[in-house]
C-alpha cells in the first residue's frame, strides 16, 4: 500500500499504532481499547488477521483449514484462559499425535505404548525403564540433542522416531543442536498419550477467525489489512505515536547486523474424495526417505462438527531454511544468531516510543498462550504507563 491522505488521517487520529495482527497485536489492541481515551490502529501486511494462527472455512466442504499448520490452544494460565473465553468457547478436543516409521504406527509423545511397540512386547513401567536404561548405557561426554535423547529414551527409540525427524525439521545433524531442544519433549512411563499436559485445552468452536474478530470488535480499534509498515515506516515514526511492533526485529533495523536464522515451512494442501484419510489430526513422518515431516487432517480437530460432503482435506508439511522473502516460523537460535540478537536488542533499547513484542519481535518461539500472556505484561507494565 502507498502512503495516502487516508492513511495519514488514520495514523494521526490514533494514539497507538500496532504493527501485526497476530495474537500478540490483537491482545494489545483489545486491552488498550478498554481505556475509552485510547484509539488504536493495527497495520497488517497480510490479507487476514490472526497471524500464523489464522484459519478459514473451505467453501466446498465446510472444513476449517489451519493455513499455517494445526493450531491447538492449550494453557495452564487461568488469566489467559479467562481472557480468551470472553471471545470464544472451546470444544473438548485433546491433541494426540502418532508417528509412522517403517510403515508402522507409533504413539507419541513417547509413552509406555510407544516403548512396548518399539521392543515388540508389552512392558510395564519398571520393565520399560530398565529396558531404556540398558539401551542408553553408552557414555556420551558431550551435551547435545543426540546425547540427551539417547540418555532419556535409549538408542533404538531415538534412531526410529527422533533422529530423522529432527534432521528433516532442522536440516542439521542432531549432534549440533542444543540438548534443551530435546528437554522440551515429554516422556511418560504410563499409557497417557495426550500431547499437552495443560489444564485448559481445545479449539475455538466457531473457528479462529471469529475468535480474532471478536477480540477487536471495539469501535476504537481500526484495522488496515494488506498494509506493510515498511512502506512508510519513517512517516509513521515522524508522527510520534506509540508503536507496538510485532514484525521481525532484524527487518526493523534493516538487517544491520545480518539476518537472524529461521526455519520456514512449505504446505501442500490436497482435497480428497474420501470421508477420512488417516483417522486423526496429525501424523509425524520421521523417516528420511519421506520428504515431508507431518500430515495434518483438519476434520479431526472438530469431532463435534458434522460435514455433508464425503471429502476430507489434508496438508503435508515440509521444513527448510528461510530466506528473507519466506515466512519465518521457528527461530534457529544458533550461537551466531544469539550474538546478532544482542546487538539488535541494544538498538531496540535506544528506540523511543516503540515496543517490540511477539515471536518475531523477540525472536522467541511462543505458543499462543505465551504470546497472549506476554502481550498482557507489555500493555500493563510498559505501554499504559506511557499514555
Ligand atoms: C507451524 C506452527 C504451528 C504452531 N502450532 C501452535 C499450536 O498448536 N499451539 C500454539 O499455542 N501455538 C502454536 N504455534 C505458535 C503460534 O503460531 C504463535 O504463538 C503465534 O502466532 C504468535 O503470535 P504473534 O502475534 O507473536 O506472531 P504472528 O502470528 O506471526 O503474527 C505477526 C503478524 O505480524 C505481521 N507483520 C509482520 N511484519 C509486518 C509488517 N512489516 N507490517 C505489517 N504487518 C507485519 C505478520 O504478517 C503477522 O500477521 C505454531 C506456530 C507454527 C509456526
Amino acid at each position: 500500500m502507498v502512503w495516502s491522505p487516508q492513511i495519514e488521517k488514520e495514523i494521526s487520529s490514533s494514539d497507538v499504532v500496532i504493527v501485526g495482527a497476530g495474537l500478540f497485536g490483537l491482545t494489545c489492541a483489545n486491552l488498550l481499547a478498554l481505556n475509552p481515551k485510547i484509539r488504536i490502529l493495527i497495520l497488517e501486511k497480510r490479507n487476514h488477521i490472526g497471524g500464523n494462527a489464522y484459519s478459514y472455512f473451505d467453501p466446498d466442504t465446510g472444513i476449517e483449514v489451519h493455513k499455517y499448520g494445526s493450531h491447538l490452544f492449550h494453557t495452564s494460565n487461568l488469566k489467559v484462559w479467562d481472557f480468551v473465553n470472553q471471545f470464544t468457547s472451546f470444544n473438548n478436543y485433546r491433541h494426540v499425535v502418532f508417528s509412522v516409521h517403517n510403515s508402522q504406527l507409533f504413539s507419541m509423545p513417547v509413552n509406555l505404548h510407544t516403548i512396548s511397540q518399539i521392543y515388540g512386547q508389552f512392558l510395564g513401567p519398571d520393565q520399560a525403564r530398565a529396558r531404556i536404561q540398558e539401551d542408553s548405557m553408552i557414555q556420551l561426554e558431550v551435551d547435545n540433542f543426540e546425547s540427551k535423547a539417547i540418555s532419556s529414551i535409549g538408542k533404538v527409540i531415538y534412531q526410529s522416531l527422533f533422529k530423522g525427524y529432527t534432521q528433516k525439521q532442522w536440516q542439521v545433524n542432531p549432534q549440533e543442536l542444543p540438548s534443551s531442544v530435546f528437554s522440551r519433549l515429554p516422556i511418560r512411563f504410563n499409557l497417557d498419550n495426550s500431547y499437552f499436559n495443560d489444564d485448559f485445552q481445545g479449539l475455538p468452536r466457531d473457528g479462529y477467525e471469529s475468535f480474532f474478530n471478536s477480540m477487536i470488535s471495539n469501535e476504537r480499534i481500526r484495522l488496515l489489512l494488506n498494509t506493510d509498515f515498511f512502506d512508510f515506516k519513517e512517516k509513521v515514526k515522524k508522527q510520534n505515536k506509540i508503536i507496538i511492533y510485532t514484525g521481525p526485529i532484524d527487518r526493523y533495523f534493516e538487517y544491520k547486523f545480518g539476518s537472524l536464522g529461521w526455519r520456514t515451512l512449505d504446505f501442500e494442501i490436497e482435497k480428497l474424495n474420501l470421508p477420512d484419510f488417516q483417522g486423526t489430526s496429525v501424523i509425524n513422518y520421521p523417516d528420511l526417505d519421506v520428504p515431508f515431516t507431518r500430515i495434518h487432517e483438519f476434520k479431526h480437530l472438530h469431532p463435534e462438527r458434522s460435514y455433508s460432503a464425503s471429502q476430507t482435506i489434508i496438508m503435508r508439511e515440509y521444513s527448510r531454511q528461510a530466506g528473507r522473502l519466506d515466512e519465518p516460523y521457528y527461530p534457529i537460535n544458533s550461537a551466531e544468531d544469539r550474538k546478532k540478537l544482542v546487538n539488535y536488542r541494544n538498538l531496540q533499547n535506544a528506540e523511543t516510543n516503540t515496543f517490540f513484542g511477539g515471536r518475531l519481535g523477540t525472536y522467541l518461539y511462543l505458543d499462543m498462550h505465551m504470546a497472549i500472556a506476554s502481550a498482557m505484561n507489555l500493555v500493563e507494565n510498559e505501554v499504559l504507563p506511557c499514555l
